[in-house]
């Protein structure tokens, strides 16, 4: 079995092509959070490290360190081919792939999620970078030629400029992988911070979009906590739009702190995804979904199925079969290829799970299963937790947990699991499980939120669409509407031939014309 480094990783950042250290000379250690020994030693930048990756992306943007050697019309990032914009991608992808090992392992050790799962975490990242570079011959406005004969009008599609994304600890990589090589596509260049606590992987990224030939400063990545560098990037008048993934508090202080020079704002945040099981459903593969569904990634994931909405009917025998399926989940060392829910990504997170528990049971849900951090000498664990007899108004069937806990809430009708369904903030995605089609459709109409899932759960393809209603987001990751997040349209009219409807017209010139 794969064990702990014995020493932490040390990384630099990436500012205008080098990297460096922070301005301050300063740097911090991150520890396993399932192992207790130190893996990461990062610079800790701040506002400083910040302007200079703002300013590097601008010149990037705006002058290009192709400008100099490249004619007008080659010009800087934003004007190269889309072909060869695409040939980077693509060499991207594959190194991604090449050390989807080595990257998965770093994303055990900082997030302590279980191996099996980070490499095919890995393998999907690569396969955005793919899907992202497909899109760069794809970038296209419209043409008018319907404005009568003298007019011709065209909407150009431009990249929107510099971009900055700052990205969450839970799925480190395949999260930057979800904005990035979009943003690359259309042109745009990027500041990039990863979560202070999983930077890793983003950092190795750097390294291989040097490695593809990315012109220096279309990627830059600073390495820091929210306060101050996210702050930073979200207040900056030379930043053109902001990405982020992350909870819905620290989105709105985002859209807050980006007023400014009113950027424009991407958020992709939290979740309490409702799964919701019909008596008609196929039952075996219901409980499969639903048990992956919250315990997936230790339930530290916007999609979690985290409210189990099931139809009263088959209801006990249903959470009965829950919660003997979940007793069985391995849980532990996240380098063992057979666990299937890790560590806890840190203290705090772990004392936030443990009071949402503490929560259902003083509000009277019935604790079905789990409800324990579990004993270990160096990491954080929680049991697999099963809330019965939830109701739609308590705390743990309204809020987002980040852990893996489940709240069972029983329903009659479809109407009534539409309502429960949309009881909450948010509005991220749902599951549903039905033989009836009329049932799955006019479930998935009535549902607010951006994705549903049915008799399936959480998949993902570069192709779809990816984001929140409510106070799960503003706008749309992946797909081909990425491409229309990361750019502006600019409107070109165009005379043709003589003109002739003159606004005033003074004889005297006549000889001019
Ligand atoms: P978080 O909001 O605490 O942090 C996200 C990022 O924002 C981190 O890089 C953090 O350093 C930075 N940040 C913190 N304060 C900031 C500030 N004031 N200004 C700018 N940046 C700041 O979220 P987290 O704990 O890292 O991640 C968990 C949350 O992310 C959950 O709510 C989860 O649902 C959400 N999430 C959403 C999606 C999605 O696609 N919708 C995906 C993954 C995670």
């Amino acid at each position: 079995m794969l064990r702990p480094p014995a020493e932490p990783y040390r990384y630099h950042m990436l500012i205008n092509g080098q990297w460096v250290e922070a301005a301050s000379g300063q740097r911090y250690r991150r520890e396993s959070p399932a192992h207790g020994v130190a893996v990461g030693d990062y610079p800790l930048a701040d506002a400083v490290d910040t302007d200079a990756a703002v300013a590097a992306a601008r010149r990037a943007f705006d002058e290009g360190p192709w400008a100099a050697r490249r004619a007008f019309d080659e010009g800087p990032w934003p004007h190269m081919q889309g072909a060869e914009r695409a040939r980077i991608l693509y060499r991207v992808a594959e190194a991604i792939r090449a050390a989807k090992d080595d990257l998965a392992y770093i994303e055990v050790l900082e997030s302590g999620k279980p191996i099996s799962q980070a490499r095919d975490e890995m393998e999907s990242a690569a396969g955005l970078w793919e899907y992202a570079a497909s899109l760069t011959r794809h970038i296209y406005g419209e043409t008018y030629n319907t404005l009568g004969s003298d007019m011709l009008g065209l909407i150009l599609r431009e990249p929107v400029g510099v971009v900055g994304m700052i990205t969450p600890w839970n799925f480190p990589l395949l999260i930057i992988s979800q904005k990035l090589p979009f943003a690359l596509a259309t042109g745009c260049t990027a500041v990039v911070k990863p979560s202070e606590l999983t930077p890793g992987t983003t950092l190795r990224l750097g390294k291989f979009v040097q490695e593809a030939g990315l012109p220096d400063g279309v990627v830059n990545i600073v390495n820091g906590y929210g306060v101050p560098v996210g702050v930073r990037i979200g207040e900056h008048p030379d930043v053109n739009m902001i990405s982020f993934t992350g909870s819905t508090a620290v989105g709105k202080q985002v859209i807050e702190a980006s007023k400014g020079n009113l950027k424009r704002v991407a958020l992709e945040l939290g979740g309490k995804n409702p799964h919701i099981v019909f008596a008609d459903a196929d039952i075996e593969a219901a409980l499969d979904a639903v048990v992956f569904g919250v315990y997936f990634n230790s339930g530290e994931c916007c999609n979690s199925g985290s409210r189990l909405l099931v139809q009263r009917s088959i209801a006990d025998t249903f959470v009965n079969a829950v919660v003997e399926r979940a007793r069985s989940v391995p849980v532990g060392d996240p380098l063992d290829e057979k666990t299937k829910v890790g560590a806890i990504v840190n203290a705090a997170q772990l004392n936030k799970i443990m009071s949402y528990i503490d929560a259902g049971q003083r509000e009277g849900a019935r604790l079905a299963l789990g409800g324990k951090q579990i004993p270990s000498e160096h990491g954080s664990f929680v049991e697999p937790t099963v809330f019965a007899g939830v109701t739609p108004a308590m705390t743990i069937a309204r809020e987002e947990i980040f852990g893996p806990v489940l709240s069972v809430v029983p329903f009659d009708t479809a109407e009534e699991a539409i309502a429960i369904a949309n009881s909450t903030m948010y509005g991220l995605s749902a599951g549903l499980w039905t033989r009836s089609v009329d049932t799955a459709f006019q479930v998935s109409r009535g549902i607010r939120a951006g994705t549903i899932w049915i008799n399936t759960f959480m998949d993902g393809y570069p192709e779809l669409s990816f984001g929140g209603y409510n106070q799960s987001g503003l706008g749309r990751e992946l797909g081909r509407v990425a491409i229309e997040e990361f750019t502006e349209l600019k409107t070109i009219q165009v005379h043709l031939g003589k003109r002739t409807n003159w606004w005033h017209r003074p004889g005297h010139l006549d000889a001019l014309t």
